[in-house]
């Protein structure tokens, strides 16, 4: 069925279809007051969600039904998002499974891949991580130094990640590891499928300021694999990796939902109202602002999921819509301590408040997925064409870098 031939009524009897679901479904997540630092609980209320969502023949719309997708068309896959943006977001733990890895396994994946995959991860029945940065290699991720070297009928895998989110809860990763050190940086990349019961994989978390432990180390030491859990050709890692970072930015910058939003503006409105702050005009103009910010950056993102849904592939545009977002989170983080003032400061350590933690991750957004930096560094060559940076290791074997442990 082609979006044109979706009747007026088809979409609406779709549309009411999302909506029952998301009735009886999107609630919310509650824990209770229990600050949830891994994340543990919010991970497995969205698998239930997404499991529900399977059963109710609604998960993975536009994916291809042989591999436990719903083959529907982008103009459900439009409406689904539209209707779940109205509720609360149940699956934002499921952000790197659903809209990194599993979009990469659909396009780069073998059949046999695909078969053995997809339908797990659309069904949140697996959940996966991605394990790109390592210590010396984050903004230059092409620096990374974990190495996959072949062994027969498998590939063995020695290194470190590191700020590997939900490693700890993953039943595969998506890696990224060296397998040519005898060519240029980016030339000699491979991406693979790791399950993260792998022997040999050791995952250690990482306390975070606000007391969470979200993401982790994880340490490989011959860690062997088979040679078919290759994803893509070999040697081509670094393209695929930059098309995953594509598809995180439009994931991050874009939400996983649709339509005009402002959900922090909104929530900032009620705390003013609530706390008596309504009324001053300093605030107000703030608030205003944000709203604007949050209006303005739904049109980006919707603009940029309709170049998805047009077939296209998440261009560098993706990070236009990645740094607006971060910008107004950082701005979302000023105003909410303004307005709540030492309630954003006052730490108690059993639970604190959904306002010192805002305060204390509220800049995370500005590293994760690549900086903000990073991201004016590609607008720049890659929207607005300017010259790109001085590149001193272009075509140098990566041997020969004095990158990571090789500095020495
Ligand atoms: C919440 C969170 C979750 C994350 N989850 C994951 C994950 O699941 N998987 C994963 O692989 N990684 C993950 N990361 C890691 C993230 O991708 C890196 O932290 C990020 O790419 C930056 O790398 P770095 O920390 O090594 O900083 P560096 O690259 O060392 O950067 C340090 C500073 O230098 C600046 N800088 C560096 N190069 C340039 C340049 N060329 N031009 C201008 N400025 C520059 C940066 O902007 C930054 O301010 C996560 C990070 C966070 C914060």
């Amino acid at each position: 069925m082609s979006a044109e031939s979706m009747s007026a009524e088809e979409a609406e009897e779709f549309r009411a279809r999302c909506r029952a679901f998301l009735d009886e479904h999107a609630t919310g997540i509650h824990l209770g007051g229990d600050p949830d630092p891994r994340g543990e609980k919010r991970l497995l209320a969205g698998k239930l969600f997404q499991q529900a969502l399977a059963d109710a023949g609604l998960a993975g719309l536009t994916y291809p039904k042989e591999y436990g997708g719903q083959g529907l068309t982008k103009e459900h896959e439009r409406i689904w998002r539209e209707e779940y943006g109205k509720y609360p977001n149940m699956t934002f733990e499921l952000v790197i499974s659903h809209g990194m890895c599993l979009p990469m396994l659909n396009q780069f994946g073998t059949h046999e891949q695909k078969a053995k995959y997809l339908a797990d991860n659309i069904a949140a029945r697996t959940v996966w991580c991605q394990m790109f940065s390592e210590p010396g290699a984050g903004s230059d991720v092409a620096s990374l130094q974990t190495k996959a070297v072949r062994d027969g009928d498998t590939w063995v895998l020695n290194g470190q990640k590191v700020w590997t989110t939900l490693a700890h809860v993953s039943d595969y990763g998506v890696v990224i590891a060296r397998t040519d050190p005898n060519v240029a940086k980016h030339a000699g990349i491979s991406m693979f499928v790791v399950p993260m019961d792998s022997p040999g994989i050791e995952i250690r978390p990482i306390h975070q300021i606000d007391g969470g432990m979200h993401f982790n180390e994880v340490f490989f030491t011959d860690v062997s694999i088979p040679l078919d859990n290759l994803l893509g050709d070999l040697n081509n890692g670094w393209n695929m990796a930059t098309a995953m970072l594509m598809y995180e930015r439009v994931a991050i910058g874009s939400g996983s939902t649709g339509g005009i939003q402002h959900e922090r503006a909104d929530q900032l409105i009620e705390e003013a109202t609530r706390r008596g702050k309504i009324s001053d005009p300093v605030i107000r103009q703030k608030l205003m602002r944000l709203y604007a910010l949050e209006t303005a950056q739904s049109l980006v993102s919707m603009r940029t999921r309709a170049a998805l849904q047009a077939g296209k592939a998440p261009g560098p545009g993706g990070s236009i819509g990645k740094l607006s977002g971060t910008l107004i989170m950082n701005f979302a983080r000023d105003v909410s301590m303004e307005i709540v003032g030492a309630d954003s400061v006052a730490w108690d350590h059993d639970s604190g408040s959904i306002w010192s933690r805002s305060a204390l991750t509220g800049l995370q957004g500005g590293i994760a997925g690549g900086t903000n930096e990073i991201q004016k560094n590609i607008i720049g060559d890659r929207v607005l064409g300017l010259p790109r940076d001085i590149s001193v290791d272009k075509g140098v074997p990566f041997k020969d870098l004095k990158v990571g442990t090789q500095l020495g």
